[in-house]
């Protein structure tokens, strides 16, 4: 699967908030927002004027993408398969990306940033249902059992994250026995568990003028 290659942290001085791209050093003072909020680039300081509707309703789409981690082409697939499913298109969307392997593993704690997560599942270290998934856009279901490849290095370093993410809250729509580390989806995430700063709402109409 394609994905933007560079420095991740500039994404996030551009939208002029964190999207939480690099793990641990997100939540620590290395993190760029923390030290330089302005927009990258030579007019940067200047980069966050009175935008247009039309550049509102780009930033939004652009913000998602990079939540996610997925480009152009992805992203416009994901929209197209919200479109055609009933209910609102936009909390569809994101109903969808949230059932991503790669997103459901970071939303578990399996893991500290999505990137990671994609590695995780690129690797072959994730199951789903007793088989190997190593697709990150993979749809999960409800009923859905997820857990990793049996392997030592695999599982310690999953249980160091978990202690390590400890205080973070944990997702709702997901059930995890700490004992196997076998996660469930019990229930499809909605717009809420999902708590995106973005209003999906905007990219509904950007795609559709
Ligand atoms: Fe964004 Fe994380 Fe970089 Fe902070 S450290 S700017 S949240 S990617």
């Amino acid at each position: 699967m394609g994905r933007k290659i560079g420095p991740v942290c500039r994404l996030c001085r551009r939208e002029g908030m964190k999207l939480f791209l690099k793990g641990i050093r997100c939540t620590g003072d290395k993190c760029a927002i923390e030290r330089r909020n302005f927009a990258p680039g030579m007019h940067r300081r200047g980069g966050r004027g009175k935008l247009s509707n039309y550049a509102l309703q780009l930033r939004e789409k652009q913000k998602a993408k990079r939540i996610y981690g997925i480009l152009e082409r992805q992203f416009r697939v994901f929209f197209a398969r919200a479109t055609k499913k009933k209910g609102i298109t936009g909390e569809t969307l994101i109903q969808l990306l949230e059932r991503r392997l790669d997103n459901v593993l970071y939303r578990t704690l399996f893991v500290s940033s999505r990137p990671e997560a994609r590695q995780l599942v690129s690797h072959g270290l994730m199951m789903v249902n007793g088989r190997t998934v190593n697709i990150p856009s993979f749809q999960v279901r409800v009923g859905d059992i997820i857990q990793p490849y049996p392997d030592e290095g695999n599982k310690k370093r999953i249980l160091n994250t978990l202690e390590m993410l400890k205080d973070r809250p944990y997702p709702e729509w997901l059930e995890l026995n700490r004992e196997t580390l076998e996660v469930k989806v019990v229930k499809l995430p909605g717009k809420v568990d999902a708590a995106l700063p973005v209003e999906e709402s905007q990219i509904v109409e950007l795609y559709s003028k």
